[in-house]
């Protein structure tokens, strides 16, 4: 049997940075993972770029069942930690949009920088490693079973991610050990994903696969998201739509304003003093797709007239309808391609201090696992850092 003070489970994110920091505490430290490469998920994130953390984040950006939890961490290792992190090791990264860091060349150098802070820290990783069982040692402590070797560790990590994308290798380790040793989780959902249409929807809007609309989009909650909504061939996505799926739940609509920037009333009735013959049709086509336009028209959710001939009513008509336009989806495109699960262990059992679980002492859980859940937009690797920093410290 192995022996290690720490043994991490996950390779991920929230597991190397944990890793590196009991390892640069004087702590024997393995980090086992089912995954052939560390990091997996890093590697796919942010279009291969990582967006890998947020200049403004902050508790705010977090939903969790105990919204307060995320405020310890989150101040103990901010983001600009993480930049200070990034810049000892000469990363090249740029500002995108709204706070978002990303590589300028690509993920890899994110998981170099956490690889080599692992190296330096004297980490030893056990890859193709699939953890099967762990239980608690008669002497103290835990033994870890994977497919290929037996741990004896003082402390055990679980970093081991939440159910999205399954084909990097999510599974439910995480989620049963909390369960084993009696700490309560809340059901997941899947998160930041795209939306599915019912049948009738998806054939309406069948031509508008790649049209791009930025947008405001809000759910039942009153959360509201000002970004782009993308037409799919299966439905909706893009940046708003990702964000308020968070917020979404079965059987709900969402209403999206199309047009945030204006008032669609006082244009149309200036437009009618102005370009009075020409259609209601063309002249929205110069704020919203064409294709859009025409089968709000078919549908005759708007009128197919000139805008001299449109009443008072109808302006107000119009005009309510594209800032309110609501959508009822089917469902979402689930785990295959959500980017993160809401729920998992419930943080009431944690110490958000030191992630350690309240019920077992030297069990620690960090990551996605937990019942913390980011907004799109570098916040889950934020996350990630900050709790893996924060176990790293005492575990
Ligand atoms: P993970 O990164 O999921 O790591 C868990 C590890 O545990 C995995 O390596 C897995 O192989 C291992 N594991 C699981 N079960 C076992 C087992 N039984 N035995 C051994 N090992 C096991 N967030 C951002 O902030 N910015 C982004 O740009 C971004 N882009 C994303 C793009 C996509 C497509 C996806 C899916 C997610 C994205 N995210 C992004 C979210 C981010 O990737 C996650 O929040 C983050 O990876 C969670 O880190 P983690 O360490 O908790 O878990």
């Amino acid at each position: 049997m192995l022996q290690f003070d720490v043994v991490v489970i996950g390779a991920g994110a929230a597991g190397l940075m944990c890793a590196a920091q009991a390892g640069y505490r004087g702590r024997k430290v393995a980090v086992v993972d089912m995954g052939k490469k560390p990091g997996r998920k890093i590697l796919i994130s942010g279009g291969g770029r990582c967006n890998f953390t947020n200049e403004g984040a902050s508790p705010s950006n977090y939903l969790c069942a105990n919204p307060h939890f995320v405020k310890s961490c989150l101040s103990r290792y901010t983001q600009h930690d993480f930049i200070e992190l990034v810049d000892r090791h000469g990363l090249a990264y740029h500002h995108k949009t709204l706070g978002q860091l990303f590589c300028d060349n690509s993920a890899q150098d994110i998981v170099d920088i956490l690889m080599t802070e692992c190296e330096w820290a004297g980490v030893e990783h056990f890859l193709r490693s699939e953890v099967l069982n762990v239980v608690a040692a008669a002497e103290g402590g835990y033994v870890v079973t994977t497919s290929e070797q037996q741990f004896k560790c003082a402390s055990l990590v679980v970093a081991a991610g939440g159910l999205t994308m399954p084909k990097l290798g999510a599974t439910p380790i995480g989620y049963k050990i909390a369960e084993q040793f009696g700490l309560n989780v809340l059901p997941t959902m899947a998160a930041l994903v795209p939306f599915t249409l019912h049948d009738h929807d998806k054939a309406r809007f069948e031509g508008l696969s790649g049209v791009s609309i930025a947008c405001n989009v809000s759910s039942e909650d009153g959360t509201a998201f000002k970004e782009n909504i993308l037409f799919t061939h299966r439905g909706l996505s893009g940046p708003a739509v990702l964000q308020i799926s968070s917020f979404w739940r079965a059987g709900q609509a969402v209403t999206i304003n199309l047009l945030p920037e204006l008032n669609l009333s006082d244009t149309l009735h200036q437009w009618r003093t102005e370009q009075g013959s020409k259609s209601l049709k063309n002249s929205l086509s110069t704020l919203l797709p064409k294709r859009f336009i025409e089968i709000l028209i078919s549908e005759h959710a708007i009128p197919d007239k000139a805008l001299n001939q449109l009443s008072h009513t109808e302006i107000e008509a119009v005009a309510t309808y594209i800032h309110n336009w609501t959508i009822k989806p089917n469902g979402t495109e689930g785990y295959r391609t959500a980017e993160v699960t809401l729920g998992g262990v419930d943080t009431d059992e944690l110490s958000s201090k030191t992630f350690e679980a309240k019920k077992a002492q030297g069990l620690y859980f960090i990551g996605e696992v937990t019942d913390v859940t980011g907004w799109l937009g570098g916040y889950n690797f934020q996350y990630a850092w900050s709790c893996g920093f924060a176990a790293g410290q005492v575990c």
